[in-house]
């Protein structure tokens, strides 16, 4: 997308410097300028695309591949890899801060004190409300199946 001043956008044109590690016809894999960890590589799709809901499902599945393949390449390039962290943020709710979607490929170091504050949650929900939430999202997500 010409002129929509998107940072992402400038890099996969040539127009603005990454370090760019890899590029199909579908996306584009470039450093994160502020790594959260030495290696932390974003995957962007070429077509603007603001988030989830807009990107294009070949794109995606081109996405979560190349993060695969990435996250491989970080275990043999990098030493002291012992695992990989993948996180989309999608809205400004979940911390989405440039609006060209991206996926984060984060490779994790013993005591690189990155934390991520997932299944310590002190009110877990009840098994009725899971019940509920998993009827209306597996409802929910047929008609979208189908569209
Ligand atoms: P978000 O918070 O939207 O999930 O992540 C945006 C990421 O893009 C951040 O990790 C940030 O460091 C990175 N970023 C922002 N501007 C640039 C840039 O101009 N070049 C590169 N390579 N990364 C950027
Ligand atoms: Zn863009």
């Amino acid at each position: 997308m010409k002129g929509n001043n998107c940072v992402f956008c400038n890099i996969i044109q040539g127009e603005a410097q990454a370090y760019l590690v890899y590029q199909d016809e579908l996306v584009s894999a470039f450093l994160d300028i502020s790594p959260i960890n030495d290696g932390h590589v974003l995957v962007v799709p070429n077509v603007h695309a603001a988030d989830l809901a807009t990107l294009e499902d070949e794109t995606a599945k081109q996405m979560f591949v190349t993060a695969k393949r990435l996250a491989a390449a970080l275990r043999a390039a990098l030493s002291g890899v012992e695992g990989i962290n993948l996180l989309l943020a999608d809205g400004q709710m979940a911390g989405q801060t440039v609006f060209h979607s991206h996926l984060h490929v984060i490779p994790r170091f013993a005591g690189d004190g990155v934390g991520f504050p997932h299944g310590n949650r002190q009110n877990p929900p009840t098994e009725a409300a899971m019940a509920s939430i998993c009827e209306r999202l597996s409802e929910r997500l047929r008609s979208i199946d189908n569209s």
